[in-house]
């Protein structure tokens, strides 16, 4: 039968012995890590399933079932320094209990495998989603890798190589999702939607798809006593206004839109001179791509705009992108009905940060995520916390998904 609040406990319990007064420890890569996959091991032994650590890292339990296309059930036990006791080990943690509670069952009708990505937050070597992506086949900056280096200095091949990881290896990690048929993870939100719904749990539609750009505005320096007003070219004006508008941008094209000028720096910079350049970070997030290709020609054209009042030049320059990942809609309705099942009610939202399940649903597996509810909304600090009624009723959700995918996936034959 499953107990919940078995969890709960759990979860404290590896607190206790990966955390310190600062808050979770459990880096990738790293004994305390170790120590922490060990405690996993531990708690599912015992019960009639494979183990086994892939290529990249990943550690994977399978109870295999009447049919072979396998239901995943994903997490990731590493933390940041000094981070919060539930995120990513929650997953884990209460997939151990539903994967348990299948197993006093017999055998299900469709395989069953509970996942424990390696190295999801990328604290150590700022690469995140290391297993993940090696899982999908998407991890790509293996010659990158070869060269980083931790804040001690100790670079990545030989960190990892600690842990039987190596980059030229990493990939064959990818045989691992062929049979997948669904994959579940359950998350704390990290961000104060349903805490703002008084609702516990909430369905994941999907990641924002990002575009990242420099908008750099050119004007001309001039001395700050002598030049008058309306004689200026002053490029901070460009950026200010720009920064201004982008409350407007987000606004009108919605459904969560979120724009963030998130730093300008100014050239020359004193403070006898009229500003000459402006370089603008931006950063631009949607759900959906042809609205996240709205904002950024938005902010485009109103850059041009501010440019031409303002006497300026501006240049656009784009950093970095991804693509909005959106999870399987058959699985995202039967999430909602496993919430509305254990809480009353449920509420679709996106994702701001990524996750494994990105990875996972990039690789074409049909992908939803289950959120609880986070207090606060704070993440990646001890103060993270989650009411443990929610987490209780969080454990239930995933195991309610759970069933009802193993029966869908069963159903569909293969
Ligand atoms: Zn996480």
């Amino acid at each position: 039968m499953l107990d919940p609040s078995r969890t709960v406990a759990e979860l404290r319990e590896l607190r206790e012995l990966t955390g310190d007064e600062n808050g979770a420890q459990r880096v990738a890569w790293t004994d305390t890590w170790e120590r922490a996959r060990t405690w996993l091991r531990e708690k599912l032994d015992g019960l009639p399933l494979e183990h086994e650590i892939d290529e990249a890292g990943n550690q994977w339990w399978t109870l295999s079932g009447g049919s072979e296309r396998a239901v995943l059930i994903g997490g990731h036990i590493d933390s940041v320094p000094n981070g919060g006791w539930l995120d990513g080990a929650l997953n884990v943690v209460a997939g151990v209990e539903v994967v348990r509670r299948l197993a006093s069952e017999g055998e299900p009708t469709a395989t069953v495998r509970l996942v424990e990505w390696a190295d999801e937050e990328g604290a150590r070597f700022g690469r995140s989603l290391f297993g993940s992506s090696a899982a999908a086949g998407s991890m790509a900056d293996q010659d990158e890798l070869q060269e980083r280096r931790d804040g001690d200095g100790v670079a990545l091949p030989d960190a990892i190589g600690a842990h039987g990881v190596s980059l030229d290896g990493a990939l064959e990690a990818r045989r691992q999702l062929k049979g997948a048929a669904a994959y579940l993870e359950l998350h704390i939100e990290q961000g104060p939607v349903l805490e703002s719904l008084d609702l516990p749990l909430g369905v994941v539609l999907g990641t924002f798809g990002v575009e990242r750009h420099q908008v750099t505005f050119r004007g001309q320096a001039a001395h700050a006593g002598s030049t008058p007003m309306d004689a200026r070219r002053d490029a901070l004006a460009g950026a200010a206004k720009l920064e201004l508008e982008l409350r407007e941008i987000a606004g009108r094209v919605g459904d969560g839109a979120v724009c963030t000028m998130g730093g300008v720096v100014t050239r020359p910079g004193i403070v006898t001179s009229v500003v000459e350049t402006a370089e603008c970070l931006l950063d631009q997030r949607h759900l959906d791509a042809v609205n996240l290709a709205e904002l950024r020609s938005n902010a485009e054209a109103a850059s041009r705009r501010f440019a031409e009042e303002e006497g300026l030049e501006v240049e656009w320059e784009r950093i970095w992108n991804i693509e909005p990942i959106l999870f399987d809609e058959e699985l995202i309705s039967l999430a909602d009905e496993a919430v509305v099942e254990v809480a009353g009610q449920s509420h679709q939202l996106p994702s701001g940060p990524l996750h494994d399940a990105a990875e996972v649903a990039r690789a074409g597996v049909p992908t939803v995520m289950l959120f609880v509810q986070s207090l606060r909304g704070l993440s990646h600090t001890k103060l993270e916390d989650t009411r443990e009624e929610h987490l209780e009723l969080s454990v239930q959700a995933l195991d309610r998904l759970a069933d009802k995918t193993i029966a869908r996936v069963a159903g569909a034959g293969g």
